[in-house]
Parts: structure tokens; C-alpha cells; sequence
């Protein structure tokens, strides 16, 4: 071996909530486990870091979740998203072994709260973590250290040997820059999708790229399952499609999280930079609407657009990090957004001109709404008449991209043709197609890495121990 190469049991890749759930689950059926994190210590975790909450199945609730979530809810609720884009097996399989979830990570030392308020009511079937995504992460990477895995930051895997579905090590760039070998009885992949990568992304959309923010970490950036997928690994998901909402246009390129999101479409009426509205802000409750937003967005000029509302819809929902754009009338609101005042004003009117106002209810499906306008908002339209007037300015935020590696129950990866890789398994969003081919529920990112995260754990220990 060269100077620096190393080997172990199970190498892991990736240090978000996948990488750990395989980590400790690993080391604790007694294998030696390397985890390589492609970020430094501080930025550990990837998008794990940005989350809130995680969904899971259970009997009855508890002094955290205020109800049952049945498996057969969860499963309907799954359908609902994708459309039946899933794989049944492995779906029906994340929700039962959601239910040990809970157990599994206050065991390992993460605490959860209270259910958060806001927009999307999840207090029954999704447990928020204590802290957030973050003080998660800081209990699992505390186990794992705790435990005796090896944990290397700024250690990005650069190139993985896999000779016909059998791997046998993986090159990792060192702190240092200098690279090193670490050879390994099994792999798991746990390293994200490929949203931070402009260059692929523009690939399905072309330039419109270009103009999007990524919501969370510049490093997963695919790197890892375009090696496996060079490597003659199965794909799976939609490499055209990707989870975006609406966020703050001021948001930075990377790493914005949560605060940067919008949820005030319902509430007024968004243009795009020529003016014209493209979209019926009112068609369906939030929760089942917000994921189109950033699509939308995609679609128009420069995409960039701006939500307008008055002073009535201030309150009403969780504004964003930034302050909204304030001015005393609907011209100076232009001027301040760059827009062409007249044409501003115009659409404004018009949308006026077309409100049938009614009982306004922001909690449910209302009576308030137009005639004769296209397109039309089907619910809480209420005039913009009361100063003063607000804007913000909003791009597509990608979440997450769909494409991935297939799996199966095992989290072995499927070569192509259907044939299990000798040794290499994968966990988290880097496989998350498999069940979510389409739409998303909120918080089954995370159950899905767990879940995927501890079998692929299990599988590879025991692969390691033959
Ligand atoms: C703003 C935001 C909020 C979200 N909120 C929620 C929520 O509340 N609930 C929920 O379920 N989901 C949420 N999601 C989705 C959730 O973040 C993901 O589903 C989940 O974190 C995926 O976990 P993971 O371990 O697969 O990937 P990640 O947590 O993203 O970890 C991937 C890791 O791989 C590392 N990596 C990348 N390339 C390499 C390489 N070449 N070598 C080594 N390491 C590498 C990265 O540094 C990173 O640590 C949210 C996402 C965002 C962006």
C-alpha cells in the first residue's frame, strides 16, 4: 500500500443523515467503519443540516406527535405525491420500518420538540427534531464518534475501483489535497443528489440554470453517483425532474435553508418581469401547491417573479429572512422592483377589477375569488388596495434532484439488468427515486435516508464479517 492508503471494513460516503444512520448501525454490529466527508467539519452533513422534521408511521401517538399515522395513511399519502411513482415493494417497506425510527434515533441521542406551527401542519404524522437539522446531526456524528468510527472531513471520494458491480476501493482527496486509497470489504454511497451542479443541471434545463439558488449544500454535486453510473450502475428517478419552490431572489446561491422560502402566493397576486401574471395563485391549498412554485418561476424570463400583496396580507403567514419590499402606492412599488410602472399598475387593476370578494378564510379553501380574469385566482382573492404595498422577489430554490441508483431491499445497488453489486450499497436522496419518483411528502427525505441509512449499515457489516 502507498504511504496514507488505509482500509476498513466499510467505507462510508457522504456525512449527512444516510452516512450516519449507516455508520453506527455498521460499527455496531462490529464492524470498522471510515465515514469520508466531502465538507469540512463545520459544513458537515449536506442537506441534513437544513431539515426540520421526519415523517413516520406509528400506532398512537405520543407526548411529541399528537396522533396515529397508520402505515396504510402513510402509503396513501405516498400515492397521492408521485402519482404512483413509486416502487411498491420498497415504499411499503420505508413506512413499516419507519415506525422504529423514532426509537432508533432518541437512542442514539437525538431529541425531538414540539410540533412547529406555520403553513403545512405536520404535527401528527412528521417528528420535528430538537434544534433542528442540525443538533440531529451533532447527536449522530456524538454516537458515532462514541462508537470508534473514523471520521474524515474535507475528504471528498474523487474516484471509486469497481470491477463489474465488485468494489474494492475509493480514492479520497486528503485535507492536504493529496490523495489516498482506502480499500474496504463494502461501500455504501450515502453522498446526495446532484443539485449543486450547475453544469449537469443545465444538461435537462439549458440555461435556466443558470438563475437558480440552491437551498442547501454546494457539495452534492452528484460526484459519486456519476461514478457509479460510469461504473455500469442501474439509474433510477427522472433526471429531469428536481423538488423546487419559490424563494427569496436575494437568497444566497448555496446554503440558504428554510428562512429563504416564501409562502405568501396565496395571499397576492405574482407577475413575472414583464408584468403578466402565469399562474392561478389561489388554485388549491398551500401544502399541495408549493412545490409547483419554483417550476413556475422556471418557465419565465430572466425566472425571476414577484409576489404583490397590501397591508392586509401582512401577518398571515412566516415572512422570509429578507423584509419585503415596502413602498406607499402600487407605481413607487414598481420603481423599486424595476418594473415598468404602467404595465405594473395595469395588472394590478385589472386583477382588482376582477375580484369577487367573499367570506376571506387564509385556513381553508374560501369563496373569494375572480371572474373573468386569466388566469384566473380561484380562492382568497382579496383587491390589493391598502397601503402599503409589499413585493419579493422570488427564483426557483431547488431542493433535491429525483435521479438516482435503483436498490433493493437490502440497499444493494442494482447493476444494470437487474443483477445486485457484489458490495456496494446506497442510502438517502442518492437512491431516494426508488421510492419517490415523483412530487414529495414532506419530511420523507430524511425517513427514507434513515431507513435505507440502517439497513445499508446492517447489509454491508454483514457483507464484511463473510
Ligand atoms: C432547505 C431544505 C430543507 C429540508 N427539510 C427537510 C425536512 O424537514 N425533512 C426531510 O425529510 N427532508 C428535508 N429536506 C431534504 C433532506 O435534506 C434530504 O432528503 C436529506 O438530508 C438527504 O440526506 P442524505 O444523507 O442522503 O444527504 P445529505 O444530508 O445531503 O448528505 C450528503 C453528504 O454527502 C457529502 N458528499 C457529497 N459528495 C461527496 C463526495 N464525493 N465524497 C464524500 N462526501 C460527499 C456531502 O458533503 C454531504 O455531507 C430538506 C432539504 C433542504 C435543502
Amino acid at each position: 500500500m502507498a504511504m496514507g492508503d488505509t482500509s476498513c471494513d466499510v467505507l462510508v460516503a457522504g456525512g449527512g443523515n444516510a452516512a450516519l444512520c449507516a455508520a453506527i448501525t455498521a460499527r455496531r454490529a462490529g464492524a470498522s467503519v471510515i465515514v469520508v466527508e466531502g465538507a469540512s467539519k463545520f459544513y458537515r452533513g449536506g442537506n441534513t443540516r437544513h431539515t426540520r422534521n421526519l415523517r413516520c408511521a406509528h400506532d398512537e401517538g405520543n407526548e411529541i406527535l399528537t396522533g396515529p399515522y397508520s402505515e396504510e395513511e402513510f402509503w396513501d399519502d405516498l400515492m397521492r405525491v408521485t402519482g404512483g411513482q413509486t416502487d411498491e415493494d420498497l415504499a411499503r417497506f420505508t413506512i413499516a420500518e419507519s415506525k422504529e425510527l423514532w426509537d432508533w434515533m432518541t437512542g442514539a441521542g437525538v431529541h425531538f420538540q414540539q410540533p412547529l406551527g406555520g403553513t403545512l401542519n405536520l404535527g401528527r404524522t412528521n417528528a420535528f427534531f430538537l434544534g433542528g437539522g442540525r443538533a440531529m446531526l451533532n447527536a449522530l456524528y456524538a454516537e458515532a464518534e462514541r462508537l470508534g468510527v473514523d471520521i474524515r472531513y474535507d475528504s471528498p471520494v474523487t474516484e471509486l475501483e469497481i470491477d463489474n458491480g465488485f468494489f474494492s476501493s475509493a480514492t479520497v482527496a486528503g485535507p492536504g489535497g493529496g490523495g489516498y486509497r482506502i480499500r474496504a470489504r463494502s461501500l455504501v454511497t450515502a453522498a446526495g443528489g446532484f443539485e449543486a451542479n450547475i453544469e449537469w443541471l443545465k444538461e435537462y434545463w439549458g440555461d435556466k440554470a443558470d438563475n437558480f439558488l440552491i437551498r442547501g449544500t454546494a457539495n452534492n454535486r452528484g460526484s459519486i453517483l456519476r461514478l457509479l453510473l460510469d461504473n455500469g450502475v442501474e439509474p433510477v428517478g427522472d433526471p429531469t425532474q428536481c423538488h423546487a419552490v419559490a424563494i427569496d431572489a436575494r437568497s444566497p446561491k448555496f446554503d440558504g435553508g428554510i428562512v429563504t422560502r416564501l409562502d405568501c402566493v396565496v395571499f397576492g397576486i405574482v407577475m413575472n418581469n414583464a408584468c403578466e401574471r402565469f399562474y392561478d395563485e389561489g388554485e388549491d391549498v398551500w401544502p399541495k401547491r408549493y412545490a409547483i412554485w419554483g417550476r413556475l418561476v422556471a418557465d419565465q424570463p430572466d425566472q425571476i417573479a414577484y409576489i404583490v400583496f397590501d397591508h392586509k396580507a401582512m401577518g398571515l403567514f412566516m415572512p422570509s429572512v429578507y423584509p419585503a419590499i415596502e413602498a406607499p402606492s402600487l407605481p413607487e412599488l414598481a420603481d423599486k422592483l424595476d418594473l415598468d410602472p404602467e404595465a405594473f399598475e395595469r395588472t394590478v387593476t385589472d386583477y382588482n377589477a376582477a375580484v369577487r370578494e367573499g367570506t376571506f378564510n387564509s385556513q381553508e379553501l374560501d369563496d373569494c375569488h375572480t371572474e373573468g380574469l386569466s388566469p384566473p385566482k380561484s380562492h382568497w382573492a382579496r383587491r390589493i388596495d391598502t397601503a402599503p404595498f409589499y413585493a419579493y422577489p422570488v427564483r426557483p430554490g431547488i431542493t433535491f434532484t429525483y435521479l438516482g441508483t435503483r436498490v433493493n431491499r437490502e440497499a444493494k445497488i442494482l447493476m444494470q439488468g437487474g443483477r445486485p453489486s457484489a458490495n456496494i450499497y446506497a442510502a438517502g436522496e442518492i437512491m431516494a427515486g426508488n421510492v419517490l419518483g415523483k412530487g414529495y411528502l414532506a419530511g420523507i427525505g430524511m425517513t427514507i435516508g434513515a431507513v435505507f441509512g440502517r439497513v445499508a449499515g446492517k447489509e454491508a457489516a454483514r457483507n464484511a464479517r463473510n
